[in-house]
């Protein structure tokens, strides 16, 4: 399983569509500072269902929309897609390229896509959930992220492990089937 593709429009700093197409090795961004390099990061995390917005370094929701610059407007919505092979099948999908899209419009609708097919923030984070992309994953290391790990306290490395295992699938089922 890796990340093939990241289309991001209206999202931050993009104003532009942009189209990032990555291989199966190694992939280096690199950019003078604030020409949006954490904003790709964001973006990701932002499509696989973050809703803190501080861990999107904003205020409010809203402040992913691209708010404009001198030469281009603001606009009314941000965009981003990523295309994720799954031809390991480690995603619960039948296909071998899975797509996850999201959209929020400044009234705070928003949209999420798996394969074009319209679905909830929670089919989101079941099709991540125990890969190692979801919410409480480990694929995104950021910065200071290792240290917090290592200072982090016995429960929170736990949840970091049971994910890496995979049973965190059957911990949130098992949750809401208490809570029925
Ligand atoms: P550094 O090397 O300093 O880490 P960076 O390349 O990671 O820089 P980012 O943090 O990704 O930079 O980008 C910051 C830029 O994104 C700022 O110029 C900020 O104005 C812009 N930005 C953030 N949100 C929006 C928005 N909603 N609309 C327009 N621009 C935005
Ligand atoms: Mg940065």
């Amino acid at each position: 399983m890796y990340l093939k593709k990241v289309e991001i429009y209206g999202f931050k700093s993009f104003g532009q569509k942009v189209e990032i197409i990555f291989d199966n090795k190694v992939t280096g961004i690199v950019g003078p500072n604030g020409s949006g390099k954490s904003n790709i990061v964001d973006a990701i995390r932002w499509v696989l269902g973050e809703q803190r917005v501080k861990t999107l370094r904003g205020g409010k929701m809203e402040d992913v929309i691209f708010s404009g610059t001198e030469e281009k407007r603001a606009l009314g919505y941000a965009f981003v897609s990523i295309t994720i092979d799954n031809t390991t099948g480690i995603l619960p999908s039948e296909y071998s390229e899975v797509n996850v899209s999201r959209r929020l419009y400044r009234s705070g609708e928003s949209e999420y896509y798996i394969n074009k097919n319209a679905v909830r923030l929670k089919d989101v984070h079941e099709l991540f959930m125990d890969t190692g992309l979801s919410r409480e994953g480990y694929s995104i290391i950021s910065q200071g992220k290792i240290e917090s790990i290592v200072n982090n306290s016995a429960v929170d490395r736990k949840l970091m492990i049971e994910e890496a295992v995979g049973i965190v699938k059957y911990k949130t089922r098992k949750n809401e089937a208490l809570r029925k």
